[in-house]
């Protein structure tokens, strides 16, 4: 039986060994035999710029590369990986989509996203998500030395985890709203994200259409699959 592959929010750190082991053991064993492998952000804890060589991920983009001559291999940068670039895409052999695209999945249109977009109640952060994604701020973050921009995306992540310490958790999840927006302007009844953190699949109902939104899972303790089979079924399970 034929199948396409989702992951998203794997959080690679050169402190998390083991989840670098299940990530490598994925690509090797699962998904050669699949017909298309998306990952949908945040591949990596942060990615600092593709001129930074020194990264440790190397190993992971060779196995990503081999992954990709098998299997096409499609990326979507998240919130801590959104520096990717040309170089990311030669040696990892994924190739980048649009923060949305519409997929067709064995016949059924379906739309895949980060998911950090969808968060709209969080006011703070898609203030900061405005900044980020302006070409100034890109520039003059570039032209920081490595070691500056590192310390700089450290200062940032230690804020925004002050930040969310106290905010109410219903506020860092996804707008319902807006999630039923994006999904009749794009006409799918199925959408695919992460980004929260909250593996699981969602049935509701939008202008009389029975709809479905499936969240991946992150990777910090295990990893998290979809597996979508040709026949239309499918399975979000735990590595
Ligand atoms: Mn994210």
């Amino acid at each position: 039986m034929s199948l396409t592959l989702f992951v998203s929010d794997v959080h690679l750190h050169p402190e998390r060994p083991a989840i670098q082991d299940i990530f490598s053991r994925f690509l090797l064993d699962t998904a050669p035999s699949a017909d298309a492998l998306y990952i949908l952000g945040d591949l990596f804890e942060y990615w600092l710029g593709d001129d930074d060589v020194d990264s440790p991920y190397s190993g992971t983009l060779a196995l990503l590369h081999k992954a990709s001559r098998s299997t096409p291999t499609y990326f979507i940068a998240g919130n801590r990986d959104f520096l990717v670039g040309e170089r990311f895409q030669q040696e990892s052999g994924c190739r980048l989509l649009p923060e949305y695209e519409t997929i067709d999945l064995y016949g059924r249109n379906t739309l895949i996203t980060h998911g950090d977009a969808l968060c709209t109640d969080d006011r703070d952060y898609q203030r900061f998500r405005e900044m980020v994604r302006r070409s100034e701020w890109n520039d003059k973050v570039m032209q920081m030395p490595l070691v500056q921009r590192k310390a700089y995306f450290h200062s940032l992540r230690e804020e925004s985890q002050g930040f969310n310490a106290v905010k109410p958790a219903e506020i860092m999840d996804v707008s319902q709203q807006e999630v039923e927006r994006i999904m009749s302007e794009a006409h799918v009844d199925l959408l695919i994200h992460g980004h929260t953190h909250r593996p699981a699949i969602h049935h509701f109902q939008a202008n009389g259409i029975e709809k479905t939104r499936i969240v991946l899972g992150d990777w910090y303790k295990h990893g998290s699959v979809l597996y979508y089979f040709d026949n239309g079924n499918y399975k979000l399970t735990e590595l």
